[in-house]
């Protein structure tokens, strides 16, 4: 068992054996992006993690470059870092089974019992499912409302079906099917009822795979079964949603249709009134591709402070930049409204409130913020215990007496896919 983390029990047998784990099978998880394939290998016995690397700038054949970290017993994680002319993903994920072929294990090709596809967007679809035709089709479909990222996922899932052929199973863990369980009156949009019906207009929610992963962790460090744990899970990074969950399911997430709604994010501009875009295109005369970059690309934390990162925006604060101070509290205002609403899409019933990510998982100043006056709701943050969750470490920091709990609880969406592809696939094998 990983130190800290809900055990698992989902081993699962090794490819072309229903009957038990065994120690050499390994599971694959690949992100594929469009010039990139991030990918983390896991033990299916234990899902302890092994090898983890980015391929990154495929296509760009003079300066694509793989770069690896390779547990070592007892030791430092040794470090790779190598420049391979990859022209597609096919080159590179080849390239990346030379690597692990090399500087890994030799027999590490044919101990792969599953591969696990991380896919942002997948409509409906409310479960991990194996990889055949008909989701292929639908992670087609669904590119229309994420086209950055479910092309270059489906180049991931052709390169993998060709290097692994048939036999090994394929799985794909969509970033939308957590929010599958939120009711009709948090999905559907205020618009004439046809554009849900006929064109899939409707909020899906996004980041649904750390959100599942941290009310798992959440209600272990709780003592609850999940199916009786309520929290309000805030995954701050780049990217930030917040979830509302009741008995382990999700009622209300930030995330929309696509990652724009919601948050203030290092880039996106989160909530706005649509008004805005129709003025910004009728008005102002940018495209419908200008907008799309303006709102995804340059707006945010960049857009109001220069900068996307949260930390040279905290920096620029400190120093008294009334545009770096503006970003921070709109940060904080923003996120304080959404805990607040989802106090009242819960009933008040909240067993805590979880951070995560990049900003919730090492900030103590912006949870310390976002948490500052909340008595009355009954959030309190003990100073020191908030100070101290830093660097990646699972931590209460509930202030003492206070009817909710704080937790700061690290993501592993790398684990939380490989978790969710090992059940899928031992169930499919035990059924088979
Ligand atoms: P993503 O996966 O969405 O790209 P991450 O979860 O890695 O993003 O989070 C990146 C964000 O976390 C950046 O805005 C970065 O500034 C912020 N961050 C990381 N460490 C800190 C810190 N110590 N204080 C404030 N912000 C931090």
């Amino acid at each position: 068992m990983l130190a800290g983390k809900v055990p698992v029990g989902s081993a699962v047998p090794p490819r072309n054996t229903a009957a038990s784990g065994s120690k050499g099978s390994k599971v694959l998880v690949v992100n594929a992006g469009s010039s990139s394939i991030k990918f983390k290998i896991f033990t299916a016995e234990t899902l302890s993690p092994g090898a983890a690397g980015l391929f990154d700038r495929i296509g760009d054949t003079a300066n694509c470059v793989l770069k690896a970290s390779v547990p070592e017993d007892g030791g430092k994680p040794k470090k790779f870092e190598k420049k391979i002319p990859a022209k597609d993903h096919l080159t590179a994920m080849q390239d990346i089974m030379s690597f692990i072929d090399e500087n890994v294990s030799s027999t590490f090709a044919s101990e792969v019992c599953a591969v696990g596809h991380r896919i942002v967007h997948g409509l409906d679809i409310s479960q991990p499912k194996l990889l055949t035709p008909d989701v292929i089709s639908c992670i087609q479909d669904a590119s229309v409302f994420a086209p950055l990222h479910n092309p270059p996922h489906l180049q991931g899932i052709y390169a993998a079906q060709k290097v692994f052929g048939p036999s090994v199973p394929q799985v794909a863990v969509f970033d939308t099917a957590f929010h599958q369980t939120m009711p009709p009156e948090s999905y559907v949009y205020g618009l004439p009822y046809d554009m849900y019906e006929n064109h899939k207009i409707r909020r899906y929610g996004f980041h649904g795979t750390s959100h599942k992963y941290l009310v798992e962790q959440a209600a272990a460090m709780l003592g609850k079964d999940v199916s009786q744990t309520n929290v309000i899970t805030c995954h701050l990074g780049n990217g930030s949603s917040v979830a509302a969950v009741r008995g382990g399911q999700c009622v209300d997430t930030s995330m929309g249709m696509t990652p724009l709604e919601g948050l203030l994010m290092g880039t996106r501009c989160g909530d706005i009134d649509p008004a805005v875009v129709l003025y910004i295109q009728n008005q102002l005369g940018l495209s419908a591709t200008e907008t799309d970059t303006l709102l995804n690309k340059k707006s945010g934390l960049l857009g109001l402070t220069g900068s996307n990162d949260l930390r040279t925006v905290i920096e620029g604060a400190g120093k008294g930049e009334a545009r770096s101070q503006l970003g921070l509290d709109m940060f904080v205002r923003r996120v304080r409204k959404y805990i607040g609403a989802y106090m009242a899409v819960l009933d008040g019933q909240v067993d805590a409130v979880v951070f995560s990510a990049g900003i919730g998982e090492n900030s103590a100043l912006v949870r310390g913020l976002i948490c500052e006056r909340m008595q009355a709701l009954g959030i309190s943050v003990d100073k020191d215990a908030n100070a101290a969750a830093v660097g990646g470490k699972q931590a209460d920091i509930s202030g003492p007496g206070a009817r909710i709990r704080t937790l700061v609880i690290p993501t592993d969406e790398e684990l939380s896919i490989a978790q969710q592809t090992l059940q899928l696939v031992r169930g499919a094998a035990l059924a088979a």
